[in-house]
């Protein structure tokens, strides 16, 4: 009972030992359909391509220990898998309109200096997820971003302003990205959600005019090295 139970219940010896085999029959296989697949390696992978890796998975895994599946009907669904892949690849090449469905839309997080927040639900628009992102490409403000899009695999394409168009920007280290009193403070501050930069701030404009949100950081304009 108990442990033992949970770890041995039906198990059976000489299955255990065909298990090593199907595994590595299985591993082998998965191999040559990823090579057949034609990727070269996985960095980002689109939404299409993690679900295709999941259907590999699936059918490759489950044969390795299940002893009523026949490695035969593993080997139909990779084959599916991969005809299935190449099949909606070349119409993604052939189709905008296919590219969008399988895979979405590029998408403009920055424009001009500040967060872009039209098109996008303010609510569902989540900045923070995007500011580490930014960290990583030795972004320090936003006014040094010209354009930044989120591209379809994840990553983050940028395009920065020359050293001389830096303006003043939403601060994206936490040294800086601190909420402040613009009331006590000189500015030019910046909305912490929508990165809009003002010079002045009176009691009546205390939300932002952009985003309605009220919270103001300091903004910093410091040139990139
Ligand atoms: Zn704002």
């Amino acid at each position: 009972m108990g442990f033992q139970k949970i770890l041995l219940q039906g198990a059976e010896y000489e299955f255990a030992i065909e298990i090593i085999g199907r595994t590595i029959f299985m591993f082998l296989l998965i191999l040559i359909v990823l090579r057949l697949s034609g990727r070269r390696g996985v960095r980002q992978l689109t939404l299409f391509e993690v679900a295709i890796i999941l259907g590999l998975g699936s059918a490759a895994g489950d044969p390795m220990f299940q002893e009523d599946i026949p490695v035969i009907y593993s080997i139909i669904v990779l084959l599916s898998v991969v005809v299935l892949y190449k099949v909606i690849t070349f119409a993604a090449s052939h189709s905008k309109l296919v590219t969008r469905l399988m895979e979405g839309k590029e998408m403009i997080i920055v424009k001009d200096g500040t967060f872009n927040i039209e098109g996008s639900k303010a609510s569902s628009f989540s900045q923070q997820e995007f500011f580490s992102e930014l960290r990583n490409h030795s972004v320090e403000h936003l006014g040094q971003v010209r354009l930044a899009l989120l591209e379809v695999d994840g990553t983050i394409s940028i395009l920065r302003y020359d050293k001389e168009h830096i303006k003043y920007g939403l601060p994206l280290f936490p040294t800086h990205y601190k909420k402040i009193n613009p009331l006590e403070r000189e500015g030019p501050y910046a909305c912490m959600f929508c990165g809009n930069v003002k010079q002045h701030v009176s009691e009546e404009e205390l939300p932002c005019p952009r985003c309605k949100k009220q919270d103001w950081a300091i903004a910093l304009n410091t040139v990139y090295h």
